[in-house]
């Protein structure tokens, strides 16, 4: 297969600090970017080349975007499958919308990695109140009630205590195309991110070990030296079924609950992912410049640690006002997004560390 050379430009939907990152990641390989997307505030675009702002259904600008680029990725996996499909007949889209299709529908996720031989959560459909209370009957209580589509950091979703709580989760959530979720008493949650070229050559990283705080990632260490090494092997095996099965191209991250009797699958992201920050300045191939390398058609890049250990935490909301402190401490490594509100639980930067 070709490879799309340096010098060529990569189109990216979405405009946020991931779309940045993958911007300054391919920068050192010569590649331009052109971000596409319709928010007044892209924080990618501050460092790309070109961008358009429009509304995804936009064809024209949609086609005009694709004239521009020699290649199509996302940097957030809400994006319209319409776009996507539409942009497919005109340039490379990598990853492919088949991934976004199985990515945005919870129910289709755990249905695809059932298939695969995954294991997820216990889950019921529910559509209405007759099907909550035979979710609730089987699954029992507690369990955690979702919106099938456009959920993130833990919005979108009610945790239900008791029986007597469930209609009231039912009616915030917006009574239908929800998915209700037995709860998973996990150890620990950790994800694991695997980078897969148009040839099918595939590197991953070693597991991350995430702490959320409010559903929301606080921080990821690595090495995940408390997880069971054949739990994560058969994790990873997981995400490379399912990477093949989707013919994958570029970085695909799963997250997992660890539990005593092996992994669940929590979901996907088919893009990079903010648990792969650390690996800017911890791995000898960061993940964003692995994404390029892999949609690009490019050897894929090494994986070793470049420490011992690394540590990432984010920088949430009102977080970012330590940034004074962090610049002057020689062990902190600062990334700021250059967003200009920090809302409560907004992903406003992250600090790395490199531990000895
Ligand atoms: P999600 O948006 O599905 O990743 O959920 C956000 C966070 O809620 C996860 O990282 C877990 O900490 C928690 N969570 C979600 N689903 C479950 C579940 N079925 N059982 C236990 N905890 C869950």
């Amino acid at each position: 297969m070709t490879p799309i050379p340096p010098g060529s430009t990569i189109g990216i939907l979405g405009g946020g600090q991931l779309g940045r990152m993958l911007a300054l990641a391919a920068a050192p390989l010569g590649y331009r970017v052109h971000v596409f997307a319709p928010e007044v505030e892209l924080v990618a675009a501050d460092v790309a080349a070109a961008v358009t702002r429009a509304d995804y259904a936009d064809r024209a600008a949609l086609a005009a975007f694709a004239a521009a680029v020699d290649v199509v990725t996302c940097e957030f996996e809400n994006v319209p499958s319409d776009a996507l499909s539409f942009l497919e007949s005109l340039k490379p889209v990598r990853p492919g919308p088949t991934a976004f299709d199985v990515a945005q529908d919870r129910l289709a996720e755990k249905r695809f990695v059932g298939g695969l031989g995954g294991r997820t959560a216990p889950w019921h459909v529910v559509d209405g109140p007759a099907d909550l209370e035979a979710g609730l009957a089987r699954l029992g209580t507690p369990a955690i009630l979702k919106t099938r589509r456009f959920g993130y950091d833990g919005k979108g979703q009610a945790r239900i205590e008791d029986a007597a709580g469930g209609q009231d989760a039912l009616r915030a959530l917006g009574g239908r195309d929800l998915i209700l979720e037995g709860l998973v008493r996990f150890e620990a949650e950790f994800s694991i991110l695997v980078a897969r070229g148009p040839d099918g050559r595939e590197v991953h990283y070693p597991a991350c070990l995430n702490h959320h705080s409010g559903g929301i990632l606080a921080s990821t260490e690595v090495p995940a030296a408390q997880l069971d090494t054949a739990h994560v092997v058969a994790a990873t095996d997981l995400v490379v079924r399912i990477a093949d099965a989707l013919g994958y191209v570029g970085l695909l991250a799963c997250e997992f609950f660890a539990c005593a009797d092996g992994p669940v699958f929590n979901e996907m992201a088919p893009r990079v992912h903010n648990s792969g920050h650390w690996t800017i300045e911890g791995a000898e191939t960061s993940q964003f410049q692995q994404h390029v390398r892999a949609i690009c058609g490019l050897p894929l890049g090494p994986v070793g640690l470049m420490a011992p250990a690394v540590r990432l935490d984010n920088l949430l909301g009102e977080d970012v006002a330590r940034w004074p402190d962090l610049l002057a401490d020689p062990g902190a490594r600062l990334h700021l997004y250059g967003k200009s509100e920090a809302a409560p639980g907004r992903k406003m930067g992250h600090v790395t560390r490199l531990l000895r």
